[in-house]
């Protein structure tokens, strides 16, 4: 089967991104769409955060705790989106629209590649080494890296979302760049028209 958008990470970009993209279901482009999110949570940035800063989140919420959450309502809202528990990504094969994934567990073909798997130097994707750099906006100290990209595109196909976008290690951050990708997704899956996805309590 191949896939019409893999997502890598279950942190905070990701979930962020296979939200936005869920919600779009109802939408004739996107009803159809094949989307998969590889939630392996080991190495988030979540495990020892909490949090008092992060736009609609209940103060001292941990970050532990949004791990379980949020893969819970995805899973709740959003049932047609796969979520694989588990697994790590080690290779990235192919070009668009069809690249096959490699995980320590198994393989997936995917039309397009959403990466969110955050910046530690520890980055070791096959297929992606060539993108990566040093990060631009973190202390020399952190050693953190981020993959060369344009506005989130890495190459066709491939996007990069939180912290190894290059972005500041912020929870709202991470979240609003995972669902910037997804936008570009959709805008994408709708043939170039610009799109976004709302719900809202007034009859459509
Ligand atoms: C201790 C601490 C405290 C913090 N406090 C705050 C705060 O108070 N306010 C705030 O706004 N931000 C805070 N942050 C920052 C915030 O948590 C991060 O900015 C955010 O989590 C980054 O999101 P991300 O999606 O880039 O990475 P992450 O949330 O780290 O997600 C990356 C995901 O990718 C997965 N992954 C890694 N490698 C692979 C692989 N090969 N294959 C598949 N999956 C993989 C990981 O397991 C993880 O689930 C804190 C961070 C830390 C560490």
């Amino acid at each position: 089967m191949l896939l019409d958008s893999l997502i890598i990470g279950g942190g905070v970009s990701g979930i962020s991104c296979a939200l936005v993209l869920g919600s779009a279901q109802q939408k004739n482009f996107a009803k159809d769409k094949k989307i998969t999110i590889i939630t392996h949570q080991k190495t988030s940035a979540l495990q020892d955060a909490i949090f008092y800063n992060a736009y609609g989140i209940v103060p001292g919420t941990l970050g532990s705790e949004l791990l379980h959450t949020s893969t819970a309502h995805l899973a709740e809202s959003y049932p047609h989106i796969t979520q694989i528990q588990n697994e790590k990504v080690i290779k990235i094969e192919g070009t668009f629209p069809e690249f096959m994934v490699t995980t320590n567990k198994s393989t997936y073909k995917t039309a397009t590649v959403v990466i969110g798997i955050g910046s530690t130097n520890t980055f070791d994707i096959e297929g992606l080494m060539n993108y990566v750099e040093t990060h631009q906006k973190s202390l020399p100290i952190k050693n953190r890296i981020q993959l060369r990209n344009k506005d989130h595109k890495v190459a066709e196909g491939i996007y990069v979302i939180g912290t190894l976008a290059g972005w500041r290690s912020q929870l709202a951050i991470a979240a609003g760049s995972g669902a910037a990708v997804a936008t570009d997704l959709l805008t994408l899956w709708n043939e170039g028209e610009q799109t976004h996805a709302h719900d809202s309590i007034r009859e459509k």
